[in-house]
């Protein structure tokens, strides 16, 4: 029986796995040179494959219940296990986020899992872009013609719409709309957020706010953020992305000393000889003490009682998120509504997705990547 895959990044890979062990004949094409260019980028500085934290914790970092089902079946323990399986060693930070060990690049690891998808027979057709499907078949541009190749079973693993130099260009999403599949509108995901400053940053700019906590509405994030001429990245903000799109009139707020409590800043300002004086002695960083003087109004800078409720919680009206090309993800995809519990398509069912392109979200941190590989591995094994 022939599987035809297209895509070749991480959910296409683990579907293809999936399939091989069951001793399906299975080919691999992406429109790109080489395969899985996302997965490398994802590699840059840290290469977070996924985490190590509980299973209702690890669940909970999803918005929908499809993709929740996929990460139960195939969880973060399964991963390191897959990983260990095709020669690949992992760790856990201090932070929980699990990597392969130090001196593996991500290169090793791609090519660790290729070198065993080629023993297993697989075949890879690179330069093969789809441009159309229908139940059995798959058209594809080459770079010197069109083609048609027929299969027993279809895997389509196109990604999401970030980063589109690395393949995931969201082509697809219009042939998917002719075709009258429901999409959700893919949005940035783990994205930068748009602020202007009242003050330009000048030399502040990549400085971060160390230990701060982030909110908009009801949801909180403890981490770091980076100030930029834009506005600010981070993982405390990437994190807030979802209810930023949910809630886009709410302001995000910060928290500049979570680790003490309102009296206790307030005593602070009032022991120190002024308030700047004050922000020096609390030890607040140059970043945060720039958006203090900056983001509030000089009568409320000066009174220790207003400047400790700001410096408690800052809160600035955001404009929009970074364009959807920068951000670590999207949000939207295939809807679920389209899908049978094997992830196949109701109006194609020799069809089945698996990977970023369905309408899931998560924060980064290793929750895309394990998904991703999760729902590669479901669309290989339920039947
Ligand atoms: C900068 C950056 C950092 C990241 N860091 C992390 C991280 O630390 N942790 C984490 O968990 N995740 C991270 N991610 C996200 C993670 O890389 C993605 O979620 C994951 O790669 C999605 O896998 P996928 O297989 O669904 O899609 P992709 O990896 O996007 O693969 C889709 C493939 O389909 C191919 N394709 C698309 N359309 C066609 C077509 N018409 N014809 C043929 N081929 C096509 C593409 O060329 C591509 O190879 C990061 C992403 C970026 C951009």
């Amino acid at each position: 029986m022939k599987v035809g895959i297209v895509g070749s990044g991480p959910a296409a890979l683990m579907a293809g796995s999936q399939y091989l062990l069951q001793g399906f004949e299975v080919s691999f094409y992406d429109h790109k040179k080489a395969p899985a260019r996302k997965f490398l980028v994802a590699g840059h500085g840290g290469f977070n494959l996924t985490h190590s934290e509980s299973k209702s914790d690890f669940l909970s970092r999803y918005d929908c219940d499809e993709i929740k089902k996929c990460v139960e079946i195939f969880d973060n323990q399964a991963l390191i296990e897959w990983l260990k399986f095709i020669g690949i060693e992992t760790y856990s930070g201090s932070t929980g986020k699990i990597f392969p060990v130090k001196g593996t690049k991500p290169i090793d690891v791609l090519n660790a899992w290729i070198s065993w998808l080629k023993k297993q027979n697989a075949t890879f057709s690179f330069e093969h872009k789809m441009i159309d499907f229908d139940s059995n078949s798959i058209v594809f541009q080459t770079i010197s013609s069109e083609i048609k190749v027929n299969f027993d079973k279809i895997i389509l693993a196109l990604g999401g719409g970030s980063w589109s130099k690395t393949g995931s260009d969201a082509a697809w999403v219009e042939l998917f709309k002719s075709k009258q599949i429901e999409v959700a509108t893919l949005q940035s995901s783990n994205a930068g957020m748009n602020y202007q400053f009242k003050v330009s940053l000048d030399k502040l700019e990549g400085e971060i706010l160390k230990n701060v906590v982030t909110s908009i509405g009801d949801f909180k994030k403890a981490g770091e953020v980076t100030l930029t001429n834009y506005g600010f990245e981070g993982a405390a903000i990437y994190h807030l992305n979802r209810s930023f799109r949910e809630n886009p009139n709410l302001p995000l707020c910060i928290d500049l000393k979570p680790q003490w409590n309102d009296a206790q800043v307030l005593a602070c300002l009032k022991s120190a000889k002024n308030n700047t004086a004050g922000l020096k002695k609390m030890k607040l960083s140059k970043a945060a003490i720039f958006l203090l003087k900056s983001e509030t109004e000089k009568a409320t800078f000066l009174v220790p009682e207003s400047l400790a409720l700001k410096i408690k919680k800052l809160c600035l009206k955001i404009e929009s998120l970074r364009p959807m090309d920068e951000a670590i993800s999207t949000s939207g995809g295939v809807s679920w509504n389209e899908l049978e519990s094997d992830l196949s398509l109701k109006k194609f069912p020799n069809i089945q997705l698996c990977g970023e392109m369905l309408d899931w979200d998560a924060p980064t941190g290793g929750y895309l990547l394990q998904a991703a590989i999760a729902s590669g591995f479901c669309v290989g094994t339920i039947r």
